[in-house]
């Protein structure tokens, strides 16, 4: 089998989940006469109420009709509704749930649920399990405690959630209950999306109606009917022991450190990255994937990341709507199944100061219903337009919409990392490797000859194979890297939903699929020949590199070289929160939302509302968190040394030893802690300033508290390096990052 008959089989099925557990066994055996266990299901077994499930317990008409909203979004009749219902119902109580739950996300970040049980009185004194159409179908939790940056006052508080059939319920387990859970899109009562899945649902029509309308002028044939978007992320997270974890307040409330020097031994070494998983590391990890498996999560794989502490597992991409469902799982689950190894899951961004953060890769393409992956350069690239056409959508895209990508990454947390020297920066630009490039440049002289070849490597020994080597080596540094078959946006946050991002990728990359079709009708039709597309094809794709070639970027992203060459591109650099969230709201942006149905104005201006608000309260809370300790536990810490050390001088001199160096050193620490008392101060009178307007309350914490918090931690800092071990209280880096 060639790799990209392998790659085509992956994605045939990641993109329908419906078939994952569908399969039943082929019935080969074993040489010992035992049959082989081939469904994941079997071995873990499974908690999905699956299209093998639904086959099983549906009448064939009630099937089809759900396949059709499933696969063609087609709208669900009550009378499908209800029969899905029941035997939704059905399953969840033979496996022993009593309750369901609408599971939604709205914009905190996390998911929210409200159990509702299937129990209603039989009018008799009795009661009986029940699930109608409608309460599947629909769900009313009160919006009024959610946020929704303006759009609704509280006297309005109606909100709805409604049934997202394209992704599959699951069960929720723990001790003494079952919860059936079923995927849903929470709206205002006006319609106005309050959550993450509504954007994305509709930005990925959007990708799929222009994708298609681009594939008919190739001529694709006629099984393809629906573009989806596939995503799978790589999750970085780091794991502390517990109870260290709870003696530090900054870790408890924050999900990261305020303060905390650097060990002597950080990744220097670079001994942990791929190293052999810790035994503890390595049963929770078993944990955390046999649990994402039985509710249909593919994770695929685990490994130590590059930070001492810091691990990392992705899954098996799926079609981008059920891939951001299952990644809100797997962030809940590693934080859930983590205590019962003794350990908290933090997926904060940074959660230490001067050691490698966590990200989250988005793994991004397109592919069709029939299965073919439209990022697939294939072997004779050069002669595969279509994919030469896709591509150039997405560098005008990223182009275009630089702004949009970063601010769709922004947040609190990412503004430690981003720009930093470890993660990429706030510039957003694309990494093609040599052989697009080479293809890139051959488009700009619209002249098409050859695909750059890797060749094989030859390792030298006759035991080992030959390997084929790719085109074009990797580049870490880069926010938007082309890997193969794929982009890899990386800019994204460890503890960031997916789904945001994801929603503006496929907007931008909708937008100049459309642009290219547009164009292309005008001059050839919407049923051109061959050559005829291909004529007007090939000065188009010319234009395009032209125009947009200065986002391209294969260099080292970390240098201030580069940096000063993105300004002289006149390239985008929104350095932080504060410029990058209001991005969103340019006109351009909200144009662009509202022509691809994907966010009316209003719900845009929501969004700017609520992520500068999240921005402030969350300084706030940091800050706050910082005041408390600091005096509560640092400040106490450091005069007992202070004391311990006057004491100490005292006792020496007056035994008429002398002991400058002491006296000096106790000069020094009480001068330390005296400017640090002083700066303590200042920033809890700094963080009691409120302001209603979410901008100028975070442009205050940014440019008035930040700074303050970062000159406070500094000393903080100096004092626990200063501070004998014994008297300071909090787990060092050294104990919170080595304990395993
Ligand atoms: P690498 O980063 O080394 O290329 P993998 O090939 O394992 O690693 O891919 C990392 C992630 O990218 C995985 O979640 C994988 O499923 C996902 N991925 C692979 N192909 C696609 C695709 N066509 N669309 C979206 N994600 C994909
Ligand atoms: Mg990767």
């Amino acid at each position: 089998m060639s790799s990209s008959e392998t790659r085509h089989g992956a994605i045939t099925a990641a993109i329908s989940w419906t078939d994952r557990h569908a399969t039943n066994g082929n019935g080969s055996s074993l040489a010992n006469g035992k049959k082989p266990v081939e469904r994941v299901d079997e071995f873990f077994g499974a908690d999905v109420f699956s299209i093998a499930e639904m086959r099983q317990r549906l009448p064939k008409s009630t099937l089809k009709s759900l396949m059709r909203t499933i696969e063609q979004g087609e709208p669900l009749s009550q009378e499908v509704a209800d029969v899905v219902a029941s035997a939704m119902k059905d399953w969840a109580i033979e496996n022993g749930a009593t309750h369901y739950t609408h599971w939604f996300q709205p914009l905190t970040g996390s998911t929210a649920e409200k159990h509702d049980s299937f129990i209603v009185p039989d009018g008799h004194g009795g009661m009986h399990f029940s699930l109608s159409g409608s309460e599947l179908v629909q769900g009313e939790p009160d919006a009024s405690s959610f946020p929704s940056g303006g759009i609704r006052a509280t006297f309005e508080a109606r909100g709805y959630t409604a049934w997202d059939a394209t992704s599959p319920a699951f069960l929720m387990r723990g001790k003494n209950h079952v919860t059936l859970v079923i995927p849903t899109a929470f709206v205002s009562w006006t319609g106005a999306a309050l959550d993450q899945k509504t954007p994305l649902l509709r930005s990925m029509d959007a990708l799929s109606k222009h994708a298609i309308r681009l594939l008919k002028l190739f001529g694709t044939d006629s099984g393809v009917n629906r573009v989806t978007a596939t995503l799978g992320c790589e999750q970085e997270y780091f794991l502390v022991d517990r109870n260290l974890y709870y003696a530090r307040p900054d870790l408890v409330t924050c999900d990261r450190t305020l303060f905390g020097s650097k060990p002597p031994k950080g990744q220097q070494m670079e001994d942990h990255y791929f190293g052999s998983i810790p035994p503890r590391v390595l049963g929770f990890m078993a944990e955390v994937e046999r649990e994402l498996y039985r509710v249909g999560v593919p994770i695929k794989t685990r490994h130590n990341e590059v930070a001492p502490g810091q691990f990392e597992l992705a899954p098996m991409f799926e079609s981008a709507n059920v891939a951001c469902d299952h990644q809100m799982l797997t962030m809940e689950t590693l934080r859930r199944v983590a205590p019962r190894y003794g350990m908290q899951a933090i997926l904060h961004e940074k959660p230490f100061a001067g050691v490698n953060g966590s990200g989250k890769h988005n793994n991004w393409s397109m592919a069709t219903n029939t299965g073919v992956n439209l990022l697939d350069p294939l072997d004779d690239t050069h002669m595969n337009l279509q994919f030469l056409t896709f591509l150039c959508a997405v560098i005008r895209a990223v182009d275009k919409h630089g702004d949009l990508l970063r601010s769709s990454v922004a947040g609190a947390g990412n503004d430690h990392r981003l720009g930093a020297n470890e993660a990429p920066p706030a510039i957003m630009s694309i990494f093609l490797g040599d052989m697009l490039t080479h293809l890139v440049e051959q488009l700009e002289r619209a002249d098409l000859k050859e695909t750059m070849r890797g060749g094989e490597i030859n390792l030298g020994a006759s035991v080992l194979p030959a390997l084929p080597r790719h085109a074009g080596d990797r580049n870490r540094t880069s926010p938007f890297a082309f890997t193969g078959n794929k982009f890899e946006f990386r800019a994204v946050g460890s503890s960031q939903s997916p789904a945001w991002p994801c929603t503006i990728l496929n907007t931008i990359v909708a937008e100049s699929v459309d642009y290219i079709a547009t164009e292309l009708e005008k001059t050839v039709g919407q049923t051109p020949s061959k050559a005829a597309l291909q004529q007007a094809l090939l000065p188009l794709l010319q234009k395009i590199v032209k125009e947009h070639k200065r986002v391209v970027f294969d260099g080292d992203n970390y240098t201030t070289e580069w940096h000063e060459e993105a300004a002289r591109r006149g390239l985008p650099n929104l350095k932080d929160c504060i410029t990058a969230i209001p991005a969103l709201g340019n006109e351009k942006n909200v144009k662009l939302f509202e022509t691809y149905k994907v966010m009316t104005p209003t719900e845009v201006e929501s969004r700017v509302h609520i992520f500068m608000e999240k921005y402030a309260k969350e300084l706030l809370i940091e800050s706050e968190s910082m005041v408390l300790m600091a005096r509560q536990v640092i400040l106490s810490a450091a005069l007992a040394h202070q004391e311990r050390l006057a004491k100490a001088v005292s006792a020496t001199e007056q035994a008429g030893v002398k002991c400058d160096s002491i006296k000096e050193q106790l000069r020094y620490f009480a001068d330390l802690v005296e400017r640090f008392n002083k700066t303590l101060d200042e920033l809890d009178i700094a963080d009691s300033h409120k302001d209603d307007d979410p901008f100028e309350y975070s442009q205050y914490m940014k440019e008035k508290v930040v700074p303050l918090m970062a000159k406070l931690r500094d000393m903080g800092d100096e004092l626990e390096w200063r501070t004998s071990s014994e008297l300071w209280p909090l787990p060092t880096y050294r104990e919170l990052l080595f304990v395993k």
